[in-house]
């Protein structure tokens, strides 16, 4: 007997299952499936990203629901439009026998009245996003009243983004006797604070332990300057020619920036964040899923819950505000079995950071070095050494063979070698030759070092004043003219808050809060006698969704990020292309088997990107020289 039908699942969905390729369930499976098939009660399940939980409540959901019943019977809420989509797919998949199943995903940022058109004709299940769901309830365009089953999917960020009123609001509309499931890859206090309202003496499952990141991932810091931020980057990628990897910056507008400077630079990156259409979303998500970029620049918000095979590394450009994100960000590769690497780049200021990320995940952080060039100019010679022994031989060219060998009688073998390897090496040699160290001595300061060269003020204005901690920063960031780290610990209370500088700019800070008015209110600043706490992290309070909906962030102070690492050559269009066609054509993607599961159907997730290399021009190096000239090679 399959382990799944020992579960209790129907033969409709064994036969999915068979389809798919699952050979096993998942841990997270395993433990709720029979629990949720017997009976009908409430359930919390805490388990880490990628370890199956669509079909740990999405199974027994199909099994249990009435599919010659038009009426709405499940409900599924999930934060963002991606995962929404991705859920839907899934069950979709996961029902494919189930005569009459009708599955409607419902999500902001597309037509409301084609949603609503596609819910009249009778969906069983709904997948929805929380806002646009209050948004259709109020329109009486979805009558949830008769559902039995609702499951809140990764909670901790749909409370994360401010969707607990919506979700407060959602299920008001629903019967009191339906069973939750609640399904999160951590459990915050404000997880549990929602299991205690909207549920009934859950029963709780736990994989693994929570709030732990997943064991497949290590993870990596590096310690530079914030102007160096984006050559550390660069850095990390070229020594890693094979890396496929999601970027995560905090706001829309510095991913935007840092996808177009990749871009600019060469690589296969693009931009996924709230400003772009549902359309362009899909695009990039699937040239993504199919290799054709390499690097994925993202906000927190867009990535969410993002599932796609062989991540191998995710890199934090910018630590994210909350440490709960951190795990999100990181549970991005480690999926499924494989490993992965989590890095984050990290100036001084916020290196402390890294300790209070490592309470919550338990795991250790490596100090590593951004790599030197030397370093890198070896790891790309080696790849491509690999490429050539690899590569399968192009008969095609056996013609042309005589008179290629005529061409070069005069070479022996080594200066073949050497020429051949010239023609990549030595671009990657003349950027980097003269490259500076770019690692910041020290590692992380203890608390009270830190507080030694800080200075923290009082003001007098807070959320009173509509202000919450980001919209402060940016406000004093701006004022102060001290660049993107100058302000830190921005804490924001209703009438008051503090924030942190570096000692030395304390006279500017007093002298330009001297007679400092504010839309006609004074405002002042007072050196705080709490050297001490707090800020950064623990100050979200505006509660408003998505921060990175905001693409706050003010330019100043980026400027010389960007200038050090960057060509003034603007010809890019001819690289725009690129090697798009490169990456392979079809990756078998929507088909919904996993690797590191075990899974019976091969041919498609092999382990290696087909790809040969990320740049789009093939590389870095101001110009072209040596390389046929037709690229533009960009430093
Ligand atoms: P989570 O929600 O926990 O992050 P997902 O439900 O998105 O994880 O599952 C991750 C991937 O694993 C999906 O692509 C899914 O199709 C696949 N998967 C789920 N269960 C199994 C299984 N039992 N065997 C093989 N693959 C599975
Ligand atoms: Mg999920």
């Amino acid at each position: 007997m399959s382990k799944f039908k020992s579960l209790g699942l129907n033969d409709t969905l064994l036969q999915a299952i068979t389809d798919m390729g699952f050979e096993a369930p998942s841990e997270v499976q395993e433990k709720t499936i029979p629990i949720l098939l017997e009976k009908d009660i409430d359930l919390v399940a805490l388990a880490q990203t990628g370890t199956g939980k669509t079909a740990a409540f999405g199974f027994p959901m199909l099994q249990k629901i009435d599919v010659g019943s038009r009426t709405t019977q499940g409900l599924i809420l999930s934060p963002t439009r991606e995962l929404c989509l991705q859920i839907t797919n899934e069950l979709k998949l996961y029902g494919k026998h189930e005569k009459g199943l009708n599955v409607v995903a419902i999500y902001g940022g597309a037509s409301i009245q084609d949603q609503a058109r596609q819910i009249q004709k009778g969906a069983q299940i709904i997948v929805a996003t929380p806002g646009r769901m209050k948004d259709m309830i109020g329109r009486r365009m979805i009558d949830i009243s008769k559902i039995e089953y609702c499951v809140l999917d990764e909670a901790d960020e749909m409370l994360n983004m401010g969707f607990y009123e919506d979700i407060t609001e959602i299920l008001s509309y629903s019967p009191d006797d339906k069973s939750t499931w609640l399904f999160s890859a951590t459990m915050p206090r404000e997880v549990r604070n929602i299991a205690k309202k909207f549920m009934h003496d859950p029963i709780e499952v736990t994989v693994g332990s929570a709030n732990v990141g997943s064991s497949q991932v290590s993870h990596e810091y590096y310690l530079v300057n914030a102007r160096d931020r984006y050559a550390a980057l660069k850095r990390l990628a070229d020594a890693q020619p094979d890396i496929f990897s999601v970027i995560f910056c905090r706001t829309k507008r510095d991913t935007q920036k840092v996808a177009e400077q990749l871009i600019e630079d060469g690589y296969n990156a693009a931009a996924i964040h709230g400003d772009l259409s549902q359309n362009q979303r899909d695009m990039v998500m699937n040239s993504f899923r199919k290799r054709q970029i390499q690097m994925l620049v993202a906000t927190d918000v867009a990535a969410r819950g993002i599932d796609v095979e062989n991540i191998t590394h995710v890199i934090n450009y910018q630590l994210p505000d909350e440490i709960e994100t951190y795990t999100h960000r990181s549970g991005r590769t480690g999926r499924a079995g494989k490993t992965g690497i989590s890095m984050v780049i990290v100036s001084k200021s916020e290196v402390r950071k890294i300790s209070s990320i490592e309470k919550k995940i338990q795991k250790k952080f490596e100090k590593k070095e951004i790599p030197s060039g030397d370093h890198i100019c070896e790891m790309q010679l080696f790849h491509l050494a690999n490429n050539i022994a690899n590569t399968e031989i192009n008969h095609e060219i056996d013609v042309h063979l005589p008179k290629l060998n005529d061409a070069l009688e005069s070479f022996s073998k080594e200066e073949l070698i050497k020429k051949f390897f010239s023609v990549e090496f030595t671009r990657f040699n003349n950027y980097y030759k003269k490259s500076k160290d770019l690692n910041v001595e020290g590692g992380r300061s203890s608390y009270e070092e830190d507080q030694k060269d800080s200075t923290r003020y009082f003001i007098n204005i807070g959320t009173k004043d509509d202000f919450d901690w980001m919209t402060l920063k940016d406000f004093l960031k701006d004022l102060l003219d001290l660049g993107k780290d100058g302000v830190y610990k921005v804490d924001v209370k209703d009438s008051f808050s503090f924030f942190n500088t570096d000692d030395t700019h304390e006279e500017l800070v007093l002298s330009v809060f001297k007679d400092f008015q504010l839309e006609g209110r004074s405002v002042s600043v007072e050196v705080s006698k709490d050297k001490g706490r707090s800020g950064g992290g623990g100050g979200r309070r505006g509660g408003g969704r998505g921060r990175d909906d905001r693409g706050r962030g003010g330019d100043r102070g980026r400027r010389g990020e960007r200038s050090s690492d960057r060509g003034g050559d603007r010809g890019r269009s001819e690289n725009r292309r690129g090697d798009r066609d490169r990456g392979k054509s079809d990756s078998d993607f929507g088909g919904g088997s996993k690797d590191g599961f075990k899974k019976r159907r091969s041919g498609s997730g092999d382990d290696k990107p087909k790809f040969s290399g990320k740049r789009r021009g093939g590389g870095d190096k101001p110009e072209s020289k040596g390389t046929g000239g037709k690229r533009r090679r960009r430093v």
